[in-house]
């Protein structure tokens, strides 16, 4: 019997049929076309062998680099002795790793999920739970900032309210009210009977390197107190040591009620957490929520090491240190580089360059890949720069070197 995608009625896997990117991937992403094959610290290797410095890692994921020895002999160690059970039974992994950052951190209660979005939506549940067991059940919405980023569920989509990423998907899930960033006045006036929490990034990411000041978070907790709500951070991007804290808002001096953890959590293995104060997960009883890979054995045993090497003296202050050279070089580029470059954004190593308006961030991005170093894309045309914890100061030079000879291909294109 004949199977070939013609006999199935199928489309041609690529059109060219040649070596190229497959069709059989739905597709969902504007990828660049590089294969990477292998990765060490800072750098990955193509399949053709070339090398690319990382100041991507992975959008924020990598935050100890590649193949960092102690994070493959966890998962190696963990591999060869159980990879999953499932939470119909007590996890030694999950116990551990939530007793770690309940120990660092606001927390006294940690539920473990797979992803950022994963963990915004048990953020979110966490939230209205919390008033339905305090007998305000009407107690529902939360407010949410423009520009925000909290996944691609369907929940965490209407979260954010970008237009963009809601078309098509059929009714958006209520219960958000969105206002500006830094708009103080209008987060108050948007609190009514029913708001039951107030969830932001106090440093939007995928939203352009937009940072909330310290003086609007501490107002955003101000109001949370004074009207009963709880105040939720998401923490997917900024936390992990990325702004050169544990979390970003130790800078500010304040504490979430709830909190969503990813991306760096796991330095590339897949793992995300909701942190609550016992007092805010207190709805959170047996059958009210779950996730059947949630805090596996091997995510757990990466996590608990990536803790580990974060909080080891002095790891967060190279990360500042580190931060600063990385953030002059990046304002002595926007001297040289005025025509390409509007504003320098960010804190820690999650830096951002606003570009001017007849840049676009692709452009960017593309220049970069062809003096072989990775940038991301983010909104209100600006690209991210965020190289793993772990750089090193060489690797800084090298990078804004990169950087600065990218520029220069873009300001030739603007011409
Ligand atoms: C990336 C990101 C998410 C979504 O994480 P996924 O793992 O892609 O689901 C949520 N919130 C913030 C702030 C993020 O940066």
């Amino acid at each position: 019997m004949s199977s070939s995608p013609a006999a199935l009625g199928k489309a041609p896997r690529s059109a060219s049929d040649t070596a190229g990117p497959s069709a059989a991937v739905m597709g969902t992403y504007a990828r660049q076309d590089i294969v990477f094959v292998r990765g060490e610290g800072c750098w990955l290797t193509t399949d053709t062998g070339e090398r690319y410095l990382d100041f991507g890692s992975g959008v924020a994921v990598n935050a100890l680099g590649h193949a960092h020895p102690k994070l493959v002999a966890a998962l190696q160690a963990q591999a060869e002795k159980l990879w999953h059970t499932s939470n119909l039974y007590r996890i030694e992994g999950q116990e551990t790793v939530a007793e770690k950052l309940t120990r660092l951190t606001f927390a006294e209660r940690v539920f473990f999920c797979n992803s950022g979005a994963e963990a915004c939506e048990g953020a979110i549940k966490v939230a209205r739970r919390y008033h339905y067991v305090s007998g305000r059940p009407e107690r529902q919405r939360i407010i949410a900032f423009r520009g925000a980023f909290h996944g691609r569920t369907l929940a965490t989509l209407a979260a954010a309210g970008n237009e963009k990423y809601l078309e098509g998907f059929g009714p958006t899930a209520g219960g958000f009210d969105h206002v500006d960033l830094g708009d103080i006045e209008a987060v108050e006036a948007a609190i009514g009977p029913e708001t039951a929490a107030i969830m932001l990034e106090p440093i939007q990411g995928e939203g352009g390197v937009r940072s909330a000041s310290q003086d609007f978070l501490k107002a955003v907790r101000a109001l949370c107190d004074t009207h009963g709500l709880l105040l939720v951070l998401d923490e997917v991007q900024t936390g992990m040591g990325r702004t050169g804290k544990f979390f970003a808002h130790e800078w500010v001096g304040i504490t979430p009620d709830v909190m969503a953890i990813a991306k760096g959590f796991g330095g590339g293995f897949p793992v995300g957490a909701v942190l609550a104060t016992a007092e805010a997960a207190k709805g959170m009883t047996p059958g009210t929520h779950g996730s059947t890979f949630g805090g596996n054995p091997l995510g757990m045993a990466v996590a608990s090491t990536v803790i580990d090497i974060i909080s080891e003296p002095g790891f967060l202050e190279t990360v500042r240190t580190r931060t600063l050279h990385l953030k002059q070089g990046l304002e002595g580029l926007k001297d040289q580089h005025a025509a390409v470059i509007e504003e320098v954004r960010g804190a820690g190593l999650l830096m951002g360059l606003k570009l001017r308006s007849r840049v676009t961030p692709a452009q960017v991005v593309k220049a970069a890949i062809a003096e072989k170093l990775l940038l991301v894309g983010a909104g209100d045309n600006s690209v991210r720069v965020l190289p793993p914890l772990i750089v090193s100061e060489e690797d800084i030079t090298q990078g804004l070197h990169a950087l600065s000879q990218a520029l220069t291909r873009v300001s030739h294109e603007i011409i």
